[in-house]
């Protein structure tokens, strides 16, 4: 089998690089590998689903350029096909009044970077989300940010694909690659030459690049994601995204309240963004990567001893998110009224594939994409590459040189 561009991983990415190349009419022979059996087992499965407006990007990042048009094209390809989108916005409130000035500064971002941003005051945030407190009577409204089901839209993406002849195959958990010849031998043995492969594989996206020689000096530190949900019994309404003013020294946003976009939606909390002991290790400390994981937490803990950035504060806090109580102080510094009792674990759990940087010994803020022999790398592919997927799909394919 001779396919042109062979992608790993059918995560949002890759199907969307699918969709890029086909769109663009470079090319429609395509085969897509995952390892699982059924796509939506990451990433692109487990977010939030909510669609950024582009305010927490520096203006010259990757992340900067691809986030708004993405945004704005993921949103009209969803409602063209009548997905469910929840149109409810975003406020962005300082938990604490020495974090006011950094609004300014996500306003100014988000202004360079082409969103639709407002600085409210008391008075319109409480008509746009009576529950929310801001400690300094500032808050940022962001109209145009959305919710949805990502592993819908994943799936949808997914089905078209198939219609339009990509060659998705599933449970491809052990193939081997010989780069010399340009070909993957299959779990069963079936060969498949390709003229160039695009790694979109996620958390395990470090480690198919090393298998081409590439990207040698970064390392995937996992951050788990956890969530909490409001109880369908609670007396707080919350009907529009409410963030907090995010650590800018740490690529992660803060836990944030969602709403679902379902009927009746259900309010997310969350996700914490605590050190995972193994990069697919969803559910507890049973991961056998936990062993292998011991190197890549030394060299966390050697970040976190330095304290470059504030890190030990950070890793402390958020560790300390997991339990209850705590948890439930950290929400009353933007949902006041919030109780115990109105809040439950949710069993929605996410893995950030955040890469480390051991050169700088510091977490990779923006997106990577790099070159290896006849393939291409697409790293640290975290938040907002959901968001960003079609736009980070076409500048990646910009920057591919396709011999076929
Ligand atoms: C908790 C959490 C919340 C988030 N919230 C948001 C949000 O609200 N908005 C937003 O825009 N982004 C959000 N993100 C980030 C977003 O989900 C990711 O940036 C995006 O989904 C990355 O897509 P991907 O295709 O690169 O990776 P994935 O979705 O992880 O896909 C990678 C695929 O590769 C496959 N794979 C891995 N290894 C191999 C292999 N060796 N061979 C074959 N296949 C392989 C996997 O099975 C998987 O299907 C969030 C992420 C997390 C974890």
């Amino acid at each position: 089998m001779n396919f042109d561009v062979v992608i790993i991983g059918g995560g949002m990415v890759g199907l969307s690089l699918a969709n890029q190349l086909i769109e663009r009419k470079i090319t429609n022979n395509i085969i897509v590998l995952d390892k699982e059996k059924e796509l939506g087992k990451h990433s692109s499965g487990l977010n939030s689903g909510v669609l950024h407006a582009g305010l927490y990007y520096e203006p010259d990042s990757l992340k900067a350029r691809v986030c708004v048009s993405g945004a704005t094209r993921l949103k009209k390809w969803i409602k063209e096909r009548n997905l469910p989108i929840n149109e409810c916005g975003k406020v962005i409130v300082p938990q604490r009044e020495e974090l006011d000035s950094q609004l300014d500064i996500l306003y100014n971002r988000g202004k360079s970077n082409g969103a639709k941003v407002e600085m409210i005051d008391e008075n319109e945030l409480n008509k746009i989300a009576p529950e929310a407190l801001s400690s300094s009577g500032r808050a940022l409204w962001s109209p145009n940010t959305v919710v949805v089901k990502s592993k819908l839209v994943l799936n949808t993406l997914e089905n078209e694909l198939i219609q339009k002849n990509v060659k998705i195959v599933l449970h491809q958990n052990n193939w081997k690659v010989n780069i010399r010849k340009r070909m993957i031998t299959l779990n069963n043995g079936d060969e498949i030459n390709y003229s160039h492969l695009i790694n979109c594989a996620g958390l395990q996206a470090d480690k198919v690049a090393r298998l081409f020689g590439v990207g040698r000096k970064y390392i995937l530190f996992p951050f788990k994601g956890l969530y909490w949900s409001l109880k369908r019994d609670s007396k707080i309404r919350i009907n529009t995204n409410v963030y907090p003013v995010p650590d800018l020294n740490v690529p992660f946003l803060g836990v944030h309240f969602t709403p679902t976009a379902d009927d009746n939606p259900t309010v997310n909390i969350g996700p914490t963004a605590t050190p995972a002991l193994g990069r697919e290790n969803y559910r507890g400390f049973e991961s056998l990567e936990f062993f292998s994981s011991i190197r890549n937490l030394s060299l966390l803990a050697n970040q976190y001893l330095l304290n470059k950035g504030g890190f030990r504060k950070y890793v402390h806090e958020q560790y300390l998110l997991t339990f209850k109580p705590i948890m439930i102080q950290s929400a009353q510094q933007l949902i006041p009224r919030i109780r115990y009792d109105d809040v439950e674990l949710s069993n929605k759990v996410g893995i950030r594939s955040q890469l480390f940087n051991t050169e700088t010994q510091r977490l990779e803020d923006d997106f990577l994409c790099l070159e290896g022999p006849d393939s291409t790398h697409v790293m640290n592919a975290i938040s907002p590459a959901f968001t960003a997927s079609f736009t980070l799909a076409d500048l990646i394919i910009d920057n591919i040189r396709f011999n076929f």
